[in-house]
């Protein structure tokens, strides 16, 4: 008899738990290790005292039905379906999210609105710019509404310059301001108020990470292996044939699946991989995310799901009210906020952190947020490794790193720093099944 396939998967955020979760019912000897004594990775739910913060404004997008599905057989009625708005703030000034016209109308005042109008409508007369997000974001707005609502922000979240940055960048951000409805809502008005709204997403009552405590929850224990750092994976050039965990631990493996960030990946093999690919994996940035939290002796800021910051003078790109999310959130009667600051290295001095923190309560004090004596108490965590940045070579060096790892026959890559790709949840699963049925095929 011969004894089941061995399979390492490395990282335990949402893309290694989601395969390891998919491929459960597998005939196969499974073990994941994550670094962190947690699972989760930045997906994850911060308890502090009665409160809950989320690590970062995450919501579970109805995208993939399969995914859905899945979600809400593992929560049931713990998955809720939140509607709430989501509003970009402009020096304490609201306007909705997505843009829309007439909130571009109510934001700009009239003379700026006719000039955005012209610079919108002579731009799309000229070939697109696709060549970098600032040409682009200028083709589709114009400059006005480019420079207000897109580029800066973009620099604050990406810690580039917008001309530097790809096109990937805009995502689905974008949506609701294309030309048609920009003529069509700035002479009919808005046709549908929820036409538009990033409202509705489907959310966890305990926050985002209860969806992945559920799939922890769900696997047995002895194949979870927390505290456990993947520092040097071998292989004979076509195949990984061992991981070493801790620096001590060797685990034979027959089939790997790979969600670590893909320079610790190319660094941690042994041999070690040619230099053009070490050197185009260096050349990959991610970015890191200092969360500021607020835990408020008030009931409530306001009703938004997300704000969004666009200007420079904010060193922020987002702040959020987790009980907008789920009131389970915050203790009856209190309410909280969570700041997400854009960082270029994931480490921050304490005298460092500190100023950060006074500056991020001053704006928001300013905007009239809350104020200082609502303040219960504040907390701060670091989410290192947020997002890769997606500037416009990222995705050469990527596929040089990628198409070397193709090599190994028995290596499967996913996750967010995995494939370089700014994904979410719903990807993560998505890929975990694509792997089960590939290598049930
Ligand atoms: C601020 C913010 C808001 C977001 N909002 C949403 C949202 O609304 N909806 C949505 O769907 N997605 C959202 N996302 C995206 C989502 O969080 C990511 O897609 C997801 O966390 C990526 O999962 P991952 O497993 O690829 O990576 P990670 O979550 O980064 O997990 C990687 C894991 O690998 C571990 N690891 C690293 N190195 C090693 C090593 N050498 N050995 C072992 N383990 C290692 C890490 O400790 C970590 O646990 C958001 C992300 C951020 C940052």
């Amino acid at each position: 008899m011969t004894s089941p396939k061995k399979v390492a998967i490395l990282g335990g955020g949402p893309a290694g738990l989601c395969t390891h979760f998919v491929g459960r019912h597998l005939d196969v000897h499974r073990l994941l290790f994550e670094a962190s004594n947690s699972f989760g990775g930045n997906c994850s739910t911060l308890v502090k005292d009665e409160y809950r913060f989320d690590t970062g404004a995450h919501r579970l997008h109805d995208k993939d039905k399969a995914v859905t599905e899945l979600a809400k057989n593992l929560l049931g009625e713990d998955l809720q379906r939140v509607a709430a708005p989501s509003q970009i703030c402009w020096n304490g000034n609201f306007t909705d999210f997505p843009l829309s016209p007439l909130n571009l109308l109510k934001s700009l005042g009239w003379k700026d609105f006719v000039l955005a109008c012209i610079q919108v409508m002579s731009s799309r007369m000229k070939p697109a710019d696709v060549s970098n997000f600032e040409a682009f974001a200028i083709h589709q707005y114009g400059k006005i509404v480019a420079k207000r609502f897109l580029l800066d922000y973009s620099e604050k979240l990406w810690g580039a310059k917008t001309s530097q940055l790809s096109t990937m960048v805009a995502g689905s951000r974008l949506k609701g301001l294309d030309l048609r409805t920009f003529l069509v809502e700035s002479l009919r008005g808005r046709l549908k108020k929820t036409e538009h709204l990033d409202g509705a997403f489907f959310y966890p009552r305990k926050g985002i990470g209860q969806l992945f405590d559920r799939m922890v929850e769900e696997l047995p224990t002895q194949e979870l292996k927390p505290n456990s750092r993947v520092s040097q994976i071998h292989h004979d050039g076509t195949q990984i044939l061992h991981v070493t965990i801790n620096g001590v631990d060797d685990h034979e493996v027959d089939e790997v699946v790979s969600s670590l960030p893909l320079g610790v990946l190319v660094n941690s093999l042994n041999p070690p991989a040619p230099q053009h690919v070490l050197e185009s994996a260096s050349r990959i940035r991610f970015r890191h995310v200092f969360l500021v939290m607020f835990c408020l002796d008030m009931k409530s800021v306001n009703g938004n799901a997300s704000m969004y910051f666009p200007s420079k003078d904010d060193p922020f790109t987002r702040v959020y009210e987790p009980r907008n999310r789920s009131r389970y959130m915050a203790p009856k009667g209190k309410t909280s906020l969570a700041v997400e600051v854009p960082m270029e290295t994931p480490s921050l001095g304490a005298k460092d952190a500190a100023d950060l923190i006074a500056e991020v309560e001053h704006k928001l004090t300013t905007y009239g947020f809350f104020k200082s004596s609502d303040v219960i108490a504040r907390h701060t965590h670091m989410l290192a490794n947020a997002y890769p940045v997606l500037t416009v070579d990222h995705q050469r060096h990527a596929e040089v790193v990628l198409s070397f790892l193709k090599n190994f026959r028995n290596l499967y890559i996913t996750g967010r720093n995995g494939l370089v790709q700014y994904s979410h949840i719903h990807d993560h699963m998505r890929n975990a099944m694509t792997w089960l049925e590939t290598r049930e095929s």
